[in-house]
């Protein structure tokens, strides 16, 4: 503030020694006073029009009359003057100077305030448009303090309201460090439990806090510098442009909490529908185990020996049947909520195979199902019951989706660092379109179940997830002539001899 006084100061002077030399120059050229008098005039002109403040021009058009009376009018380098006029001359230059120089400063200052009304203005408009595009609630907030910072060109704190109390304050601006920030902190708080916009004392650090503030909900509060107070205009702008503020972050908190309702709505859909699959599902083989079992006990004695293998083979596929589904239930669960943790150890590929044929055996009764014999030995780190899961589910599909009689392949291979375990048979395949989504979750495919009972959807999506969790892949193709590969690709550990071969010496 001082050193600008200053430097006007230092224009002024420099105006009026300018004036003063060219009148003595066109005295000398033989000029009449009157030029002289419009030299001055000139001055005082220049002077409003390049100070801000009226009383440099009310100083320039006294001194310019004093030292015209001095160095001009006769008798020279006197403050006397002879002629008749003179009085009236000087009052009439003084009254000339003075108001053409006022009338200067209030063009000039009327031309600034509304060159700054419209930049203000274009600023506003701008805002609008740029917090309505922006994507996210931190680009919100970055948007609104840029502009705030051009309308005002000022410093300016921000706190979110997050989870219905202040975040910290975040600083905008070059004279950050003189804030107080404990201090600071407070008065937001206040600002922002009172929905009132309140101010500090003026004064270097000084800051103004206004509430971003929709139909009685507080987004958070501006801090503005209020070292020098902010203009009338500045005021109404900042207003307009912190309710604009706070509807894009309304905009935004709606919009979230629109699509959290979404979710959970569709969660709980999924949920629904889940339920009322699962139970479908298990109330068929249910119903089989709980009337073949009261046909046992109630006509056990009437009933050959082959009935009744008959009754137990169903009552046991049925409960088989319901275990692998539960099991399977069981897995996604764990996967959904994050828990799948893998208990692994080194094992023997063929061992994991060999244990999930036992599983399907009992079911694979009217398939062939073939096992080729593998060149090398193969280890993997594995979680064995989940791995052993893997397997059964596909050779469970196998089974299910095959034509009885049909030959079932199971081949275990090795290449580069990599173990794979393939599973094909010559059933009715996936059809291209299918590929891509059989590892879904709860994906059913067009192919359907010969025993007309239903699917969950759940058997590939959990070998995906268990066979990714390994750090393996699974893949399906097609067979040929007809039928599927499934392929569970694992990383090979490597095989110490002293792990298959028994130590000679012992
Ligand atoms: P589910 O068998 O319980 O339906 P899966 O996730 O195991 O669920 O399989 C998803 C779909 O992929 C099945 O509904 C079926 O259409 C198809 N599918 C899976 N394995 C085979 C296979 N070996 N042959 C033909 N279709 C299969």
């Amino acid at each position: 503030m001082k050193r600008k006084n200053l430097l006007e100061i230092e224009k002024s002077v420099g105006i009026f020694l300018g004036a003063t030399l060219l009148s003595m120059a066109f005295y000398h050229l033989g000029f009449t006073n009157a030029n002289i008098i419009m030299v001055y005039i000139l001055g005082v002109l220049l002077t409003s029009i390049s100070t801000s403040r009226q009383i440099y021009s009310l100083i320039s058009s006294i001194v310019s009359v004093v030292v015209f009376n001095f160095l001009f009018t006769s008798p020279r380098y006197s403050f006397t003057a002879y002629e008749t006029g003179a009085p009236v001359t000087f009052l009439v230059m003084f009254l000339t100077a003075y108001i053409t120089g006022s009338f200067a400063l209030r063009y000039k200052e009327q031309a600034f305030s509304s060159a700054k009304s419209a930049f203000m203005a274009q600023v506003l408009f701008e805002s609008g448009q740029l917090l309505s595009k922006a994507a996210d609630r931190e680009a919100i907030w970055h948007t609104g303090a840029t502009q705030i910072r051009k309308l005002l060109a000022r410093d300016i704190v921000i706190w979110p309201v997050e989870a219905d109390a202040l975040a910290p304050g975040r600083y905008e601006g070059k004279n950050v460090r003189s804030y107080d920030p404990d201090h600071a902190m407070k008065q937001a708080l206040v600002c922002m439990q009172t929905g009132l916009s309140c101010a500090d004392d003026a004064g270097p650090g000084a800051l103004a806090y206004y509430p971003l503030r929709v139909q009685g909900r507080t987004y958070g509060v501006v801090g503005i510098d209020r070292n020098e107070p902010l203009e009338p205009e500045e005021q109404r702008m900042l207003l307009s442009l912190l309710g604009e503020f706070a509807l894009a972050l309304e905009n935004e908190q709606n919009a979230r909490e629109k699509e959290t309702a979404a979710i959970l709505a569709q969660s709980e859909q999924l949920r629904a529908n889940l339920l009322r699959t699962i139970s479908h599902d298990l109330r068929t083989p249910l119903t089989t185990i709980s009337g073949n079992a009261s046909n046992l006990i109630a006509n056990a004695d009437c009933f050959d020996r082959e009935t009744k293998l008959a009754l137990y083979t169903d009552i046991y596929d049925d409960a088989m049947w319901l275990k692998t589904i539960v099991e399977n239930l069981l897995y996604a669960t764990r996967i959904e909520e994050g828990h799948m943790s893998l208990k692994t150890s080194e094992e023997l590929l063929s061992d994991i195979v060999d244990e999930a044929v036992a599983h399907v055996a009992r079911r694979a009764d009217e398939h062939q199902l073939d096992r080729l014999p593998e060149d090398t030995l193969m280890l993997v780190r594995v979680d064995p019951s989940l791995m052993v899961q893997v397997i059964t589910n596909l050779l469970d599909n196998a089974v299910k989706y095959s034509p009885a009689g049909s030959r079932i392949v199971i081949a275990l291979k090795a290449c580069g660092d990599t173990a794979q375990v393939q599973i094909s048979d010559n059933g009715p395949g996936i059809p291209d379109a299918e590929k891509s989504k059989i590892f879904d979750k709860f994906y059913r495919g067009g192919n359907r179940i010969a025993d007309n009972r239903r699917s969950l959807g759940l058997g590939l999506y959990l070998c995906k997830a268990i066979t990714e969790a390994h750090g393996g892949t699974i893949t399906v193709a097609d067979n040929t002539p007809t039928g599927a590969v499934f392929t569970v690709t694992l990383p090979k550990e490597e095989v110490l001899l002293n792990e298959v071969v028994s130590d000679p010496g012992r």
